[in-house]
């Protein structure tokens, strides 16, 4: 008998887990609430389309009192809008907690080895689908102003070494030779050679036309208004705010930062906390004065990724990053987007000769300890989850929607899920 499938959103997340379901040949509908391969609210065609395998989680040992310390400066790489909201201070304490090398060290065990194998489903996808998303597996740079930064920098890049991540120490005679987009301010670079970069957007558009291909129905224009509950807790499918009701053998919450909301109607809780950021999008006219940057960075000092794009309509660049903990659709900030620019400028040569064509905000979905939820659900069968993966759903969520298909399908994922479950919330 086919198995069937609903899967909420259609992000990263939400269109690997479709991807693998309909590969094992579960019939899946997909349920996307914005117009598929538009950059709207999801999170996945708005990053900085850096696929950082080996990336640290947000809980780092110092990150918490950082945190604190910047909680009243607008222009701070982290700022959470202060207020009194006991889930932010649940969220806030939780995090604290998570902040410690012990941590650490047991979260990078799982993340480290899912960056590897998360490029290697990512890659499969896009050669099965033939994607063109100007996927780049050329590493990333971390571009850093001063000589005191630029060895924290080696220290972090030796720290990875563990787990397989090679990198190099780039000399900024070296760096300014390689790329003549940089200023002569910058001190060197660190090159994280195994990760990988592409056009976001034009990957998830890919992803989602690929799914109908193999057999998936994609509702986009559509929008879960909540999960629908049957006899002994068990999720029977969805009722749409159009008043019509989907069933499926199981449903599948991957709705970013909205899978909170959607589960707590089902009693269930995956607290997590929307950190938005920003991009700013900008054409290269033929006569440009700034160069391309040859491939993916991140300025270390200014925390804003730099993303080169080849585009059906000619070369563009993305600048993308600040952090702002704050409730879901309060008005920008517009100071955290001229950051970007400001961020930019310090490191790239003539940046602010180019005019942006399109600026973007989306949320993160954070969770206090740093990690995914990636799961099914105690007490709710029927009902898996995958969301939490903050500012590294683009890298891990290829990966994590294999995991969760094999899950789905009753057998044992092909990553360490053990810190992962949903349930740890309850
Ligand atoms: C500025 C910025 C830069 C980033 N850069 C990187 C990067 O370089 N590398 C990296 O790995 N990660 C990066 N990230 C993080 C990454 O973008 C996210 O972790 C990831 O996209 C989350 O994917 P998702 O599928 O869980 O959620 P989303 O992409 O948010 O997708 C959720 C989907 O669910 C849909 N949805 C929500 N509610 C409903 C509903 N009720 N009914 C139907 N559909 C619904 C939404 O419309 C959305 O399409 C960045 C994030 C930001 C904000």
């Amino acid at each position: 008998m086919t198995r069937t499938a609903i899967v909420v959103g259609a992000g990263i997340v939400g269109a690997s887990t479709a991807w693998y379901l309909a590969k094992r040949g579960y019939q899946v509908t997909v349920v996307e609430r914005d117009a598929v391969g538009a950059i709207g609210a999801s999170a996945s065609g708005g990053n900085a389309g850096l696929l950082s395998i080996g990336h640290f989680p947000l809980t780092r040992p110092g990150a918490s009192w950082r945190g604190l310390r910047w909680m009243f400066s607008q222009t701070a790489p982290l700022y959470i809008r202060p207020r009194f909201d006991g889930e932010l201070i649940a969220w806030l304490w939780n995090f604290h907690l998570h902040c410690t090398q012990r941590h650490l060290d047991r979260s990078m065990a799982v993340l480290g080895d899912m960056g590897f194998k998360s490029l290697a489903s990512l890659e499969s996808m896009m050669e099965e689908a033939r994607i063109e998303c100007d996927y780049q597996r050329d590493g990333w740079l971390d571009v850093v102003l001063s000589a005191e930064k630029l060895a924290d920098a080696e220290r972090e890049a030796r720290s990875i070494e563990r787990y397989g991540y090679k990198w190099e120490r780039v000399e900024k005679e070296q760096l300014l030779r390689q790329d003549p987009c940089f200023r002569p301010e910058v001190a060197g670079a660190i090159h994280l050679k195994d990760s990988a970069h592409c056009a976001p957007h034009l990957l998830i558009a890919g992803l989602v036309a690929a799914l109908t291909n193999l057999g998936a129905v994609v509702r986009d224009r559509a929008e879960v208004r909540a999960l629908k509950v049957g006899r002994g807790g068990r999720v029977t499918g969805v009722h749409l705010t159009n008043g019509e009701e989907l069933h499926a053998d199981a449903v599948v919450l991957t709705a970013g930062i909205w899978s909170d909301p959607l589960a707590r109607l089902a009693g269930v809780r995956i607290p997590m906390q929307p950190a938005r950021g920003y991009h700013l999008q900008f054409a290269y006219p033929a006569n440009a004065e700034c160069a391309m940057p040859s491939t993916g960075m991140v300025l270390h000092e200014s925390f804003v990724a730099v993303t080169p794009m080849q585009t059906a309509t000619g070369p563009q660049l993305r600048l993308a990053g600040t952090l702002e903990i704050g409730p879901l659709g309060a008005a920008w900030m517009r100071e955290r987007v001229a950051m970007l620019l400001k961020g930019g400028n310090a490191y790239l040569k003539n940046l602010d000769t180019l005019k942006p064509i399109s600026e973007w905000a989306g949320y993160r979905p954070c969770t206090s300890d740093g990690l995914p939820a990636v799961g099914g659900v105690s007490g709710r069968d029927g009902l898996f989850v995958a969301t939490g993966h903050a500012m590294m759903g683009m890298t891990l969520g290829p990966v994590t929607g294999r995991a969760l298909a094999e899950i789905i399908d009753g057998e044992k994922p092909c990553i360490d899920c053990s810190m992962l479950n949903p349930d740890r919330f309850a």
